[in-house]
């Protein structure tokens, strides 16, 4: 079971730290950095990365499910695990990123 309220507040502190200005005075790689840090955090409280990620993910380049930053983002997921969930035959999609989990 995820902390789901815990994982929408940061959520929308992200958006509002966006709304702001504060990630474009950062630029994007100390964002980045900035929050990977948030969600490492996050993880003591047993947070989803990808509800923290949700919709902003994208717009900071950072994939919600395997955390690297990425400029090639479909739905929040980078290139690499887009191709490996196309694929037919795997069947499987860990729940490490999952939004529905929990
Ligand atoms: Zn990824």
């Amino acid at each position: 079971m995820s902390n789901h309220s815990g994982s929408y507040m940061l959520n929308e502190v992200l958006l509002l730290m966006e709304q702001r200005g504060v990630f474009t005075l950062l630029e994007l790689p100390r964002t980045q950095e900035l929050v990977l840090e948030m969600i490492r955090i996050s993880k003591s409280y047993d947070c989803n990365q990808g509800e923290i990620l949700d919709e902003i993910g994208e717009r900071l380049g950072i994939c919600y499910y395997c955390l690297s930053p990425s400029t090639d983002l479909d739905n929040g997921v980078c290139e690499r695990y887009r191709t490996e969930w196309e694929k037919p035959s795997t069947g499987r999609i860990s729940d490490t990123g999952d939004r529905n989990n929990g």
